[in-house]
Parts: C-alpha cells; structure tokens; sequence
C-alpha cells in the first residue's frame, strides 16, 4: 500500500484544483473520484437509462469500463475506451452523478476500483468518502469546506474557462441542492473524525497547499 492523502468535502470547496497541486508537488498520483460517479452517469445517460432506476443501473455497470490514465500529471479519463474528460464535467453529469452515487451497486464498483488505484503508489484522492470509506487508513485526511458565495464564483470561472454557458443564480441552486442530495438525502458526504477541517472561502490555492501540506509535516508523515 503506498501513502493516501485523503481530501473529501462539498461540491466546489476546491478538492480536486488542491488536491492536483498537492499530487504535483508531492509526486504522488491525483485521483477525482468524482469523475468515475460522472462517468457512470454520462454511459447510463446515452443508454437512456433513468438514474433513479437503480436496479437497470445495476445490470448495466457490467458493460461500463472505467479507466484513468495521465497526462502530464493530469487525470483523464476514459469510458470504455473513449476520453470523457471534458464530456463528464457538465452541470448535467453533476446532476447525473449525484443520483446514481447512492445505489449500492455503483458504490461498490467504484469503490473497489479506487482502492485498486492506490494499492501500489502514493496517491492523493479527493471525493465524498475517501476518508471514511475508500482509504479509512489514510494517514492524512483533510475536509476542505466553502461558503456557497465562494464555491458559486469557482464553479462559475471553470465553466467559463471551458467556454460553457453558465447562470451564477442557477449554479448556487445546483450547490445549495448537491449539498442536501449528497450530506442529507443519500448520504454519501462524510467528514471523517480524524480529518483536519481547512476553510478555504478566502484562501488562494497556494494557501491552502501550503496548509495542507504543513499538516501533512507535523503529522510526522512527510518530510516536506
Ligand atoms: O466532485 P464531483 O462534483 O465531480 O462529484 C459528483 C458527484 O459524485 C457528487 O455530488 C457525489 O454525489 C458523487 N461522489 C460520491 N463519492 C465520491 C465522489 C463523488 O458519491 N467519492
């Protein structure tokens, strides 16, 4: 097993942007997990398959291969055998990925190819329950957290940056609902006991790099 840096929190709080910084200076592998939940969503999607309908979800991950490889440090992903990276960041393939994270059978699948990614190298994963459940033995867990204005201004810029049209009322809405879907309803947001709470509303990503990896130091587990 190599070494987790687990980082989970709400949707936009800027898991993926630090936990990609904190790979790229670590030399360890990044890992979106939530990239793997959209994947699911988009194949279903072209299936026509409803996302509510779990046990039609259920016979259909047989057929769904998910594959992660890297390109100059950034994750790609591929759906059977096709690169979804940009395909599966829309707001729709949120919405998407949201309902077809609680089923069981999605969960377990997903679960499992993650755990298989971090068996052998060091690895920073971000998503809901990578300190709960994917690496509950991760040495470093960390829960990064957001006020909704500034989770709202980041999703906003990285859909623009994308060139996607964008309503900053509609994204808060979005949020505002994936916090309630993910924490509430279904369940799959967890903050770990043991994971370091790090507010990130007013901190620049170098801040919080730097924060993240100050933690990392006094744990005793990076020399860094
Ligand atoms: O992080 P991202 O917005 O890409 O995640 C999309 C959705 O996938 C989340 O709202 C959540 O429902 C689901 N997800 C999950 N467990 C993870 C990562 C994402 O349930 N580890």
């Amino acid at each position: 097993m190599g070494i987790g840096i687990a980082i989970d929190g709400p949707s936009g709080s800027g898991k993926s942007t630090i936990a990609k910084a904190i790979a790229a200076r670590l030399g360890f592998v990044h890992i979106d997990t939530g990239a793997m939940y959209r994947a699911v969503a988009l194949r279903t999607h072209r299936a026509e398959i409803n996302w509510d309908d779990e046990a039609a979800i259920a016979s259909a991950l047989d057929g769904i291969d998910i594959d992660i490889t890297y390109e100059n440090g950034t994750q790609r992903i591929f759906l059977n055998g096709e690169d979804v990276t940009q395909a599966v960041r829309t707001a729709e393939m949120g919405v998407g990925a949201s309902k077809v994270s609680p089923h069981l059978a999605v969960r377990k699948k997903l679960i499992s190819l993650q755990r298989g990614l971090a068996k052998s190298r060091n690895v920073v994963m971000d998503g809901r329950d990578i300190g709960t459940v994917v690496l509950s033995n991760a040495p470093i867990k960390i829960f990064l957290t957001a006020s909704l204005e500034a989770r709202v201004a980041r999703r906003c810029h990285e859909l623009s940056a994308m060139g996607l049209a964008h309503n900053p009322a509609e994204i808060a809405a979005q949020i505002e609902k994936r916090d309630f879907d993910d924490s509430v309803k279904n369940k799959v947001l967890f903050r770990a006991e043991d994971a370091v709470t790090v507010d990130t509303s007013n901190m620049g990503i170098d801040e919080v790099v730097a924060a993240i990896l100050k933690i990392a130091k006094e744990k005793g587990v990076l020399d860094v």
